[in-house]
């Protein structure tokens, strides 16, 4: 069954350039409601389990240490469609694929620096949701 929530990180390097609240800006002005939100760092071995799916893939070591570089912004967002519509708004993996107009094309350095996560399916958005946060956390 499909649900109305999805989750996102803004990741070290769109920390790291103060986009955090442009970032946040484009996220509700799309419609999204944010029902859980974290200020954090991941440590490698948090970075490691959440790219546990990707854990085959070439770039793998370096996605790790990357997202364990700085700190992030995870985030919990509700709308109607939500996984579809916010991987609308991020835009494509590699920033000179994206759209114009979406987070990615607008705030991502590279393919690996990207700026963003979101969830590509609704299971996935429930897994990743959970990996981060109580229930007590969300509103
Ligand atoms: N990534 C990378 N090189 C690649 C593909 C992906 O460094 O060739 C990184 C990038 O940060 C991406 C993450 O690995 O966001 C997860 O990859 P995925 O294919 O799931 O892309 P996404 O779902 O984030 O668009
Ligand atoms: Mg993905």
């Amino acid at each position: 069954m499909a649900t109305n929530k999805t989750f996102t990180m803004i990741k070290p390097d769109a920390v790291a350039n103060n986009s955090i609240g442009g970032i946040l800006k484009m996220i509700n002005q799309a419609g999204f409601r944010i029902v859980a939100m974290k200020y954090t760092q991941l440590s490698k071995e948090t970075a490691g389990k959440f790219y546990e799916v990707h854990a085959a893939r070439p770039f793998y070591g370096e996605l790790v240490d990357y997202m364990s570089s700085g700190p992030i912004v995870a985030a919990i967002l509700e709308k109607e469609n939500a996984v579809a519509d916010f991987r609308t708004l991020i835009g494509a993996t590699d920033p000179t694929k994206a759209d114009e107009g979406t987070i990615r094309k607008i705030y991502a350095k590279s393919i690996a620096a990207n700026a963003v996560h979101g969830s590509d399916s609704d299971e996935n958005a429930e897994i990743e949701g959970n990996f981060y946060f109580s229930s007590l956390e969300r509103f």
